[in-house]
């Protein structure tokens, strides 16, 4: 299998996953919290297979309503066309909505993954700023951020690794300091909300959107910072006529013990992206949640010249599969109470870790709920890369990302499985600064 997919596959982010590119795991097949390879080998998913199976693999609730869908109607286009999934989903979501200052999020746009829902966000607020007023063509973003692959995603992202190469194709974008940046010293907060004010005063009347991922910069490293800085921002794009978007692609469907990390703010955005979790890993969905206002800037008025329609979708938008798929996890997730085993399953990791924060070679801990970031050093030396293949011999899967090694597991993972995830780990650590 290795000799043919090297002959054959090209993968995403090749390069930068060489750690793994000489003898990839060939993943057989999955249940729970484990995966299995093709020699039978099994290993604890510790990453939730790219944060995506909320509540494991296999679920039977998800499957049996997937295979149900199947029978039922596999594709049908949402252009000029609905279908009872697809309605009683955006109908959950809505309802699942946060709460706080802000305002009601009603609307439910679909997208295949998080960077096109991202990439969707931006059009509506760039399009909403030309149809309230006039055209503003600049976002504000904050450094180290990641929002996706595509153009637009990548304008907006502050992570220069991913984003260099693509420099000058990109969207007019204005970087302010992250709130999360440890190089920024103890005061980051203070700097970044600063920051944020001057750039706001200087440039608000251009700006169509702040975008932020709220509480944690996930692919950043797992950068966690302080709830005030979402309530600045709400105060601040509220007061230039911005639109606040909280990109939750990482940070929702209950991750940060909470079912949004909005939620830990008390602010709700113009706009919320979802993905990954959202299916429970199952199929490719992801969601834009839009607040009214939003929305009604896209209806048609009388002596309107122009189409106030939103030029955007896919051919696969709202397939019923996914749709299925979302809303058999996002129920069983309320009978399983998966958003309050997340927060105790973080706060088990969090005391779990301690003495592994303690060891030579660990800079940090950082933690939200389950998204769990473990930066070692040297930085630059590959050491993150390194911890991750000697747990992987060990049998548990966890994910490098730069310097920062992640630990983001399925949110109902049992105790006797989180004690395995850190005993690993903790013996990677031991073994490669030995
Ligand atoms: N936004 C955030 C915050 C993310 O973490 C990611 C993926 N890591 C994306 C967007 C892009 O999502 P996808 O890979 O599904 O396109």
């Amino acid at each position: 299998w290795i000799a043919r997919d090297a002959a054959a596959v090209w993968h995403p982010f090749t390069q930068h996953a060489a750690w793994t590119a000489d003898d990839p795991v060939v993943v057989d097949r999955a249940e729970g919290p484990w995966l299995w390879d093709v020699d039978g080998r099994r290993y604890l998913d510790g990453v939730s297979s790219l944060w995506t199976t909320t509540l494991g693999h296999g679920h039977p609730a998800i499957s049996a309503a997937v295979a149900a869908q199947l029978a039922k109607l596999d594709h049908a286009t949402f252009l000029g066309a609905t279908h009872a999934p697809g309605i009683e989903l955006a109908e959950a979501l809505v309802a699942l909505a946060p709460e706080g200052d802000g305002p009601e999020l009603t609307k439910v746009f679909y997208a295949g993954d998080g960077s096109s829902a991202v990439e969707a966000a931006l059009k509506i607020a760039y399009q909403h700023s030309a149809q309230t007023g006039r055209p503003r063509p600049k976002f504000v973003r904050l450094d180290h951020a990641y929002h996706g692959d595509t153009l637009g995603a990548v304008a907006v992202g502050g992570h220069d690794l991913f984003h260099e190469a693509y420099r000058p194709l990109l969207l007019e974008t204005i970087g302010v300091a992250s709130p999360g940046d440890r190089a920024l010293g103890p005061d980051r907060l203070g700097t970044a909300l600063s920051h944020l004010r001057s750039v706001m005063d200087e440039h608000g009347d251009q700006v169509c959107a702040i975008i932020v991922e709220p509480m944690v910069q996930g692919a950043a490293g797992m950068l966690d910072y302080d709830a005030e800085f979402l309530r600045a921002a709400r105060r601040l794009a509220s007061a230039h006529g911005a639109l606040l978007i909280f990109d939750e692609v990482a940070t929702g469907i209950g991750r940060t013990g909470r079912m949004w990390a909005a939620e830990h703010a008390g602010v709700v955005p113009d706009l919320l992206t979802c993905g990954k979790g959202i299916t429970g890993g199952y199929l490719p969905l992801s969601a834009v949640l839009a607040a009214e206002h939003v929305y009604e800037a896209f209806l048609s008025r009388p002596g309107d010249t122009a189409p106030r329609t939103f030029f955007h979708g896919h051919t696969y938008t709202a397939n019923p599969l996914c749709c299925a798929a979302a809303l058999a996890n996002l129920r069983a997730m309320g009978e399983e109470d998966a958003v309050g085993r997340a927060a105790r399953l973080g706060e088990r990791l969090g005391k779990l870790l301690e003495p592994v924060a303690a060891k030579d070679g660990v800079v940090e801990v950082r933690r939200l709920g389950t998204m769990t970031g473990v930066e070692v050093a040297p930085a630059g030396d590959r050491t993150g890369f390194r911890v991750c293949r000697a747990a992987r011999d060990r049998g548990v899967w966890l994910r490098p990302l730069g310097d920062t090694v992640v630990l983001m597991p399925p949110l109902t993972l049992g105790d006797d499985e989180a004690d395995l995830l850190v005993e690993a780990l903790d013996a990677a650590i031991d073994e490669v600064f030995a």
